[in-house]
């Protein structure tokens, strides 16, 4: 079996690594081949925690009003049990596993079924058939990029029904929200597991497959690089896009049809969340062939973390503060509903900025003009598993040349921007922030230990180019 011969070459690979570690492991990119205890400690803990955060979080809401604390304050005071708690919870309904296989099955369908045709009359929109990075084995996969048709195509029915059709309430989704928060779990533990068999018995590129021999890490980091199913299946494309970022807006609104049920109008701060997360998956979207070049694509393999976190993790806790504003519909003075507003817009502005200069940068090999000039960069070379020599160039100039992650800057100024748009009656809705700092940060010193393994000593020359991280003289 491939697979097999794989995970003996990293038993070997992790031999020749042990007898000379003082040589840099290029070609050795990606996902981690030897696990340390905290990485270890870490994913035993989010296994087994991860799962309990959304539930505790969803509960708060249905049963406390959001409130974090009453639900543990009711427990250690003896107020309530456990079992008060779970049985007050709804369960799984076949109405819900209805709607969500019906969902499910429908992004499927627009993933497989239709190719792009929004490339052919929006221009500047890249779509169609597109390529993505060199996989460490050297693999260039072509991927379909069709995601803002089936964004749009989901969101024009969703409207049709709410306006003309009524088969369902907008409400559907808020009305549904806990039984369908099993049905998620369950898609997102098999969908895992199927990864991580797939991976042993029949994976899409044996080489680009990464076993470290401990169980924990593989389910959780996965062990295929690209799983696919037939030529255009893929996990990846397919988890992270649809069905939970195309969900992630009809969540927003069925949050809001549902203030409109219960008070007879939606305030402007349910609108704000609504408008700013809508303009981040939209810009998703439009620029899906680009998120072809990101961490998720072309370094992290397909497991539980992937799996799992994009069926539950994602569209339960990232839609938190539309959840929020249903029981708490908090109406935002002129002032501060503008000044939510402009951090939200200069955040997605450096974000987008940040992330269309390296785009660009890389997509004309360097030849473009930043800020009205050349772009500075470092030349650099890695090499992948087959001893191929590539090159590559790391830009410090525009946004770059601020700090190596300016990006994630911009992203948390926007997520911080729906945590303001709640008030500050509850920490809740502020849980997104202190998630997306805690997140970007680690992506940060994780890819940073990726690039440095991959360009060696081209990456220090880097980080001396560019000192900081996310803020230019502090970090
Ligand atoms: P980046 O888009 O910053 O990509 C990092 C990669 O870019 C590096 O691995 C390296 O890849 C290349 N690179 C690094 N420095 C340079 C440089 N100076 N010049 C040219 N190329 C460089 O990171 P992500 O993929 O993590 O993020 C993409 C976006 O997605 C970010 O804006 C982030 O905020 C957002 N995001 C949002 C999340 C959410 O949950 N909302 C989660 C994660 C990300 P190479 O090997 O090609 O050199």
């Amino acid at each position: 079996m491939a697979a097999h011969q794989e995970k003996k070459l990293a038993e070997e690979r992790k031999h020749q690594n042990m007898q000379n570690d003082t040589k840099v492991s290029q070609g050795q990119w990606g996902r981690a081949w030897e696990v340390d205890w905290f990485s270890l400690a870490s994913i035993i803990f989010l296994l087994m925690f991860a799962p309990l955060i959304v539930y505790y979080f969803i509960m708060s809401c249905d049963q406390y009003q959001c409130s974090l604390t009453d639900p543990l304050l009711d427990l250690l005071t003896g107020n309530k049990h456990l079992s008060d708690i779970w049985n007050r919870t709804p369960t799984l309904t076949y109405r819900a596993a209805g709607i969500y296989s019906l969902w499910v099955a429908f992004q499927v369908v627009l993933y497989v079924s239709i190719p792009d045709f929004c490339h052919k009359f929006l221009p500047g929109y890249v779509g169609g058939v597109q390529e993505g990075a060199v996989t460490p084995a050297g693999v260039v996969n072509k991927y379909e990029i069709n995601g803002l048709q089936a964004w749009i195509i989901t969101h024009v029915l969703w409207f049709a029904n709410a306006s003309c059709f009524h088969f369902f309430s907008p409400t559907i989704i808020f009305d549904n929200w806990i039984p369908l928060l099993w049905c998620a779990n369950i898609l997102g533990y098999t969908v895992s597991t199927f990864a991580m068999i797939k991976g042993y018995f029949f994976p899409t590129n044996a080489k680009d497959c990464k076993f470290t021999g401990n169980f924990f890490y593989d389910y959780m980091m996965g062990i295929e690089f690209n799983p696919r199913i037939g030529k255009w299946f893929d996990f990846k494309l397919f988890f992270n896009g649809r069905p939970g970022i195309v969900a992630w807006t009809l969540i927003n609104l069925s949050f809001a049809a549902k203030q409109q049920e219960l008070y007879g109008k939606v305030t402007n701060s349910m609108i704000l969340v609504n408008v700013l997360q809508g303009i981040y998956v939209l810009d998703f979207f439009w620029n899906e062939a680009w998120y072809l070049k990101t961490i998720d694509i072309c370094h992290d393999h397909f497991g539980w973390y992937l799996g799992w976190g994009d069926c539950v993790w994602l569209p339960y806790l990232y839609t938190l503060q539309g959840l929020y504003l249903v029981y708490h519909p908090v109406q935002l003075c002129t002032a501060h509903a503008a000044g939510v507003l402009m951090l939200g817009l200069l955040g997605y502005f450096i974000f987008r900025m940040t992330n269309h200069q390296k785009d660009l940068f890389r997509r004309t090999n360097g030849n473009c003009r930043i800020w009205g000039k050349k772009p500075e960069y470092i030349e650099c070379s890695y090499v992948s598993v087959d001893g191929t020599k590539y090159y590559s160039k790391l830009m410090t100039s525009g946004f770059w040349g601020w700090a190596r992650h300016f990006n994630y800057t911009g992203d948390l100024m926007g997520s911080l921007a729906y945590c303001l748009a709640c008030g500050f009656e509850h920490i809740l809705p502020y849980f997104y922030i202190v998630y997306m700092t805690i997140l970007l940060t680690h992506r940060c010193i994780r890819d940073e230990h990726r690039c440095c393994s991959k360009y060696g000593k081209d990456w220090k020359r880097y980080t001396a180019a560019v000192p900081y991280r996310l803020l230019p003289g502090i970090f």
